[in-house]
């Protein structure tokens, strides 16, 4: 299903939107069904660690993710945008060695 169902033929755009839409649930329901949760350990790990480009990696639609993530460059590179200077992991980061 794309965002355009019933409002209009569907776009390349709103194909795509449905298609991530569908991968997402499905990865949802492997996590549940499976207990498939290393992935998302695995992203929580590298969002703990600010290691972006995992991150990319991880994602299940990496190219959005580095479109959102370039459209608002922060000015500390190690950050985003939505805490800045007060970016919690990076404090974390910073007191405490959690790398594995
Ligand atoms: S700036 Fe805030 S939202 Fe962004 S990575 Fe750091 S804690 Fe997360």
């Amino acid at each position: 299903m794309t965002p355009a169902e019933h409002l209009a033929l569907p776009n390349v755009d709103d194909v795509r939107q449905g298609v991530i839409t569908a991968r997402i649930a499905a990865h949802i329901g492997d996590m549940v069904k499976n207990n498939d949760r290393e992935r998302d350990l695995d992203m929580g790990r590298a969002r703990r660690d600010l290691k972006w480009d995992r991150m990319y990696e991880l994602a299940i639609d990496p190219v959005h993710a580095r479109a959102v993530r370039n459209s608002r460059s922060p000015e500390d590179s190690e950050a985003c945008t939505m805490c800045g200077n007060y970016c919690a992991l990076k404090i974390v980061k910073q007191n405490f060695n959690f790398e594995r």
